[in-house]
């Protein structure tokens, strides 16, 4: 449990002593931050907790607010500098920070400015991301962004949805960033005119029946027999469509040969096959693609 305080400090010190593992505070609204900083830091070292900086454009301290003429990148890492130099001024140095902005781009050079001032330990927010669907883009953008160039070590996806959504879209984008091993997936052609069956509508199906499905498989939903075994060679299993008929292939090799009403049924029962031959077989379910450690900055 991580408490998450704003305005009044004396929050800080019940959550500490309530024993929650870590404690963001919000230095542009705890009154006082300045006079009670040294006290959380001893409170912080005394509990052998951590804590988090937590800048936000959204209260950005009001003074620098009027300097910079707003949250801007500069103003936001301002604000986390002064807190970072006054903890460690104190000696504490247990500490992480965020800078979040709503805005994507705002956001991304900002973390770009802080880690170019110092090596601490970041969090990546997209703050008020809005939506799921926005939200997921703008934390896809920012995130990948940061992430490929080795800035972060923790994120936060802020969805106006429920948080569940947010962990999902936040364990999808670390894996196909090579940061997490990838989990179930699908691979499903766009369609185009060479398409004998409605790609969309299968993919979806393969989709909602495999959900539950965790083991590292690769599912290959493609409209056509031209390209299709050939573009989906890396998958575990799939699907090429033709002539009312679905060739189901397995590590490229054809397997068998549906009606096209047989092919959901069908690619559905050899996933769960495969799946829980990898979810007994823990070499099965090491065959995700390397995890590759974020870059020294
Ligand atoms: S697999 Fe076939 S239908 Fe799908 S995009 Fe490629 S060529 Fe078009």
């Amino acid at each position: 449990m991580i408490a998450d305080i704003h305005f009044q400090s004396k929050y800080v010190f019940e959550a500490i002593d309530a024993g929650c593992a870590a404690v963001r505070v919000n230095p542009g609204n705890i009154r006082k931050f300045d006079e009670v900083g040294p006290q959380i830091c001893k409170a912080a070292t005394d509990a052998g907790i951590s804590l988090r900086i937590g800048v936000n454009a959204g209260s950005l301290d009001k003074e620098l607010y009027a300097k910079y003429g707003g949250p801007t990148p500069e103003a936001l890492v301002a604000s986390a500098l002064k807190e970072a130099h006054m903890f460690e001024d104190v000696g504490f140095h247990d500490f992480k920070i965020s800078v979040k902005h709503h805005d994507p781009v705002t956001m991304v050079e900002t973390y770009r400015l802080l880690a170019s001032k110092g090596d601490w330990p970041l969090h990546l927010g997209v703050t008020e991301a809005g939506p799921a669907w926005q939200g997921t883009i703008k934390s896809c953008v920012a995130f990948g962004a940061l992430l490929a160039e080795g800035i972060g070590d923790t994120i936060r996806v802020s969805l106006s949805a429920p948080p569940v959504e947010e962990v999902k879209v936040g364990c999808k984008i670390l894996e196909y960033l090579g940061l997490r091993p990838r989990k179930f997936d699908i691979i499903s052609c766009p369609s185009c005119g060479r398409a004998q069956v409605d790609v969309i509508h299968l993919a979806n199906e393969v989709t909602e029946g495999l959900k539950g499905i965790t083991a590292p498989i690769r599912v290959a939903v493609m409209g056509c027999i031209v390209n299709g075994p050939g573009e989906a060679r890396e998958a575990d299993l799939g699907v090429a469509s033709g002539n009312g008929k679905g060739r189901i292939f397995i590590k490229g090799e054809v397997v068998e040969t549906v009606p096209e009403d047989q092919i959901v049924e069908t690619l559905l029962k050899y996933a769960r096959d495969i799946a829980s031959k990898m979810e007994g077989d823990e070499d099965g379910m090491a065959t995700g693609p390397i995890v590759m450690p974020i870059t020294e900055q």
